[in-house]
């Protein structure tokens, strides 16, 4: 699977560089994760080390539902790196109130539509820096 930097909240870093590291490892087991602030209870997406809401750097993991709604989508059919397969599908899928940013996979782009349900289907890319295996988050039609 190629490498779709957009769709990565923590591009090419490896768990020395972030302490969110461990989202990668959740997504890898089908969940997908956010933090939740320890101080005031606000989640956040994409998880964020410090709260935007309080700037508290406490936190913890949550799991976020593993179906989600297309609140809106584009279809990349030109401009794809020479060998990699199009076209594909992004979206921005609501998912508990967040509005995550992800690839689309397993779906015609000619009937994706806004309001359509899709399930969680973490895509496996190549692995970070430090050889560990690095996940991106990914829907597919439910
Ligand atoms: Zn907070």
């Amino acid at each position: 699977m190629t490498y779709f930097r957009a769709t990565d909240p923590f591009p090419l870093e490896s768990a020395e560089h972030t302490k969110l590291h461990e989202f990668y490892t959740r997504l890898g087991e089908g969940r997908l994760v956010t933090t939740r602030c320890g101080a005031c209870g606000a989640t956040a997406w994409p998880p964020r080390g410090f709260c935007g809401e309080c700037a508290s750097d406490a936190f913890s993991w949550v799991d976020l539902a593993r179906e989600g709604t297309i609140h809106a989508f584009t279809v990349q059919d030109t401009g794809l790196p020479a060998g990699f397969d199009g076209p594909r599908v992004f979206a921005i899928v609501k998912v508990d109130g967040h509005r995550v940013f992800a690839l689309v996979t397993g779906a015609d782009p000619a009937t994706v539509r806004v309001g359509q349900r899709v399930r969680l289907a973490p895509v496996r890319v190549s692995d970070d820096p430090k050889g560990q295996p690095r996940w991106l988050t990914a829907f597919t039609p439910a």
